[in-house]
């Protein structure tokens, strides 16, 4: 009979040296010795793509992006290949893959690449044939050959995609936190973990900057019912279940904040208010491939209106030449661009039923001192713009006022 099949992934703090290698390697014989078949994928080690990235921009302020992907990809290559040879040190039968070799297949947006099949076949013949295979995160190819990486973080999506591809039972994602916390515990120290979570609250919480989860890993666990476990690669802790059904959900209004940083706006000042304009604008920031976070539009007479939105501040090169390419045809009076800002957001699906949440985060950052630039909203989420160095206090004044640093069946809120 065939074998369970886990995924573990490995992220670049728990593969750092060789010693973690080891620790992580005992990780995955624990879980053959308990009858699963096993893959791994790993990320680079340590800060190995900051250090790659650092040496691309050492010769290249703006490096071709299909050079950077050739490069970053190498990073998790390494790992994978030193994970092997540790396995086989200890005595068990592995084989290393890159993203390549297993046909991980992408769309052609280097840097940012989307996942569009993967080839399970190769992966499920090694298995039968009782090895632990081993497979680089980040990193595909698109269907000229070229290599692709996912966007920082990405090797979550790997994980959470070959998983779905091989119709695992869980994947685990080790990393160097305890699982997922109320809000970033390296920024607001009392955060309290949270143990069970459900897919929508993560998306939105990976979406607005929660970094210990790739957004897409979290949309991709919830389409392909994948139950994704986040643990500590240090201890043997229990950690955070993310999946479809989580009790007392209904209870808990707020369930976490986000702090995103790496953000910018671009306000297209007194733009011709007439049909047509919001879609030109942004049918050509799409032709660029920049992903848009927020827009704010916002009528200032008959004939004029302003429109603002944020993009992440590596595409903000990008956008501003976009941006001045049409500046002409829409007829603006200025454009200004911010990139000291950052977006503090609060998150939670009982919000939508629930009253005096926007009056809470704002008293917070009214009492803290803090200034709001803007403000957007969705059913689950409240997120204000404010100056980049005023976000962590920012953070601190909204996580105290809705007690994230309290499980959240003790904070008062919940009882609302
Ligand atoms: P890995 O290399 O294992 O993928 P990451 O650095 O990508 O690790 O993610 C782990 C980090 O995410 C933690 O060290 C923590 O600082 C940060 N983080 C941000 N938001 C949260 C959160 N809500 N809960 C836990 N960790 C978070
Ligand atoms: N190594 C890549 C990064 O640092 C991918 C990952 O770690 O998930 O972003
Ligand atoms: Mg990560």
């Amino acid at each position: 009979m065939q074998k369970p099949i886990i995924v573990q992934k490995f992220g670049g703090t728990s593969v750092a040296d060789a010693e973690r290698i080891r620790a992580a390697a005992k990780r995955v014989i624990d879980a053959v010795k308990n009858g699963f078949s096993v893959v791994v994928v790993a990320s680079a080690r340590g800060k190995q793509t900051d250090q790659l990235i650092a040496d691309a921009l050492e010769l290249n302020p703006d490096p071709p992006k299909r050079e950077l992907d050739q490069l970053l990809a190498t990073g998790e290559q390494q790992t994978v290949s030193l994970f092997a040879m540790a396995l086989a040190a200890a005595g068990y039968d592995a084989i290393s893959f890159t993203g390549q070799q297993i046909r991980m297949i992408t769309d052609s947006v280097h840097t940012k690449a989307r996942i569009k099949s993967i080839g399970a076949e190769r992966i499920h013949k090694e298995l039968e044939n009782n090895r632990i295979v081993l497979v680089a995160g980040f990193q595909g190819i698109d269907i000229n050959e070229n290599i692709t990486t996912l966007g920082r973080g990405g090797s979550d999506t790997s994980a959470v995609a070959i998983a779905a591809a091989l119709g695992a039972k869980e994947c685990e994602i080790y990393t160097d936190v305890d699982g997922i916390y109320t809000t970033d515990p390296r920024l607001f120290e009392s955060a309290a973990k949270i143990d069970c979570i459900s897919y929508d609250e993560m998306l939105e919480l990976a979406s607005l900057g929660a970094g210990v989860m790739h957004s897409r890993a979290v949309e991709c666990g919830k389409n392909y019912n994948v139950r994704i476990h986040v643990k500590s690669s240090f201890n043997y802790s229990h950690g955070t279940i993310i999946t479809h059904e989580v009790p007392r959900m209904e209870d808990i209004v707020v369930s976490g904040a986000t702090i995103q940083k790496d953000l910018a706006k671009i306000d297209i000042v007194g733009v011709d208010n007439k049909p047509g304009n919001a879609a030109r604008i942004f049918a050509h920031l799409a032709q660029a491939k920049i992903v848009i976070n927020d827009i704010i539009q916002t009528e200032l007479s008959a004939e004029k209106a302003n429109l603002s939105f944020t993009i992440g501040i590596s595409d903000l090169n990008t956008a501003k030449k976009a941006i001045d390419q049409i500046k002409d045809q829409i007829n603006c009076q200025s454009v200004f661009v911010r990139d000291n800002i950052a977006e503090v957001s609060v998150v939670g699906v009982g919000m939508r039923s629930h009253f005096g949440i926007a009056d809470t985060m704002f008293t917070a950052l009214a009492e803290a001192q803090v200034n709001i630039d803007s403000i957007t909203t969705s059913e689950i989420r409240i997120s204000c713009i404010v100056d980049k160095k005023e976000a962590k206090r920012a953070l601190a004044a909204v996580c105290e006022a809705f007690e994230l640093d309290k499980p959240a069946a003790q904070r008062k809120q919940t009882k609302k």
